[in-house]
């Protein structure tokens, strides 16, 4: 199945022409995800050829300007080139005054649905579901309210053993039941165990945003085992001072996180301007965690 994470914009705080500021595209099972609109982020869109009309759920980690300063320029190109169905933006308190303010001062007129879903400082739990895919929702730890997001595969259904099934004799009418982990008695009082019958189904796979944030292991409940992790890495050790005063983290830090939380794979990003390349952030992360890769505007990760 489709599951994958494209990365729009990899900088921190000022957009370059290298780095664009925070966006990820996530694609899962034909529904499109986009977390954080940094500035420009419509331009990303249209540099990496992807179709911002198709999204179906925005949500924004919080409200710095480097992750929230794009939307209310997406949502007018929306408008403009006929957008009408209803858009689902999820975030902290003051989004949708922010976002309100700036469409009614311009008089937009009227306007596709926004359906704004805000969450109060400290929530964490589900914030959208439906029968392929979960959304949860875990506060940061960043200079102002600032939610990580983790996007969850449903379960797998179990898969028909078909050879120990036929074995059994029962009707085919039964394999519902014992597809869904039930156990069953037949007409003939033949008893079958879905578990003998059935094999579980393919992992469910998940993955996770944590940007903006310093380091805190109180994230490690919210993206445990988690298939690749998204981890804020704005300074090297050299800067560690500074990522402590500023709410953000060392790429040293993010690997120590994606190694406590038995993350499969670890991506850094949101580095700042100051460095030219991600060569050192890369070094130092992979003293702790191996499977650690660098964002770059464009770049793709399947899950
Ligand atoms: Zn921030």
């Amino acid at each position: 199945m489709d599951f994958k994470v494209f990365i729009l914009g990899s900088g921190a705080a000022i957009p370059t022409l290298q780095r664009g500021t925070t966006a990820h595209l996530i694609s899962c099972f034909q529904r499109n995800i986009l977390i954080d609109c940094g500035e420009g982020t419509q331009i990303q869109f249209r540099r990496f050829r992807l179709k911002f009309q198709k999204i179906d759920i925005i949500c924004i980690s919080h409200l710095h300007g480097d992750h929230v300063f794009g939307l209310a320029g997406l949502l007018s190109t929306m408008q403009l080139m006929g957008r009408t169905s209803a858009l689902r933006i999820i975030g902290p308190e003051g989004l949708k005054e922010l976002i309100s303010a700036q469409l009614d001062l311009v008089g937009h007129g009227d306007f596709f649905p926004l359906d704004f879903h805000i969450l109060p400082a400290g929530f964490s739990g589900v914030v959208y579901e439906d029968k392929c895919l979960a959304i949860h929702a875990f506060p940061l730890a960043h200079r102002i309210t600032t939610f990580g997001y983790r996007l969850m595969e449903k379960p797998n259904k179990r898969r028909l053993d078909k050879a120990a099934f036929d074995a059994t004799g029962v009707s085919v009418s039964y394999i519902a039941k014992l597809i869904q982990g039930d156990d069953i008695t037949d007409n003939e009082g033949r008893v079958v165990r879905s578990a003998d019958v059935t094999i579980p189904g393919k992992p469910a796979k998940s993955y996770a945003f944590c940007s903006d944030t310093a380091y805190t292991t109180a994230i490690l409940p919210h993206i445990q085992d988690v298939d690749l992790l998204y981890h804020e890495a704005t300074f090297t050790n050299a800067f560690a001072d500074r990522a402590f005063k500023t709410g953000h983290s060392t790429a040293a830090q993010a690997a120590s996180i994606a190694l406590k939380a038995n993350a499969k794979r670890l991506i850094l990003g949101h580095f700042s301007a100051r460095y030219d390349d991600e060569e050192q952030h890369l070094a130092e992360a992979k003293v702790i965690f191996e499977n650690v890769f660098a964002a770059k505007d464009g770049a793709v990760f399947n899950i």
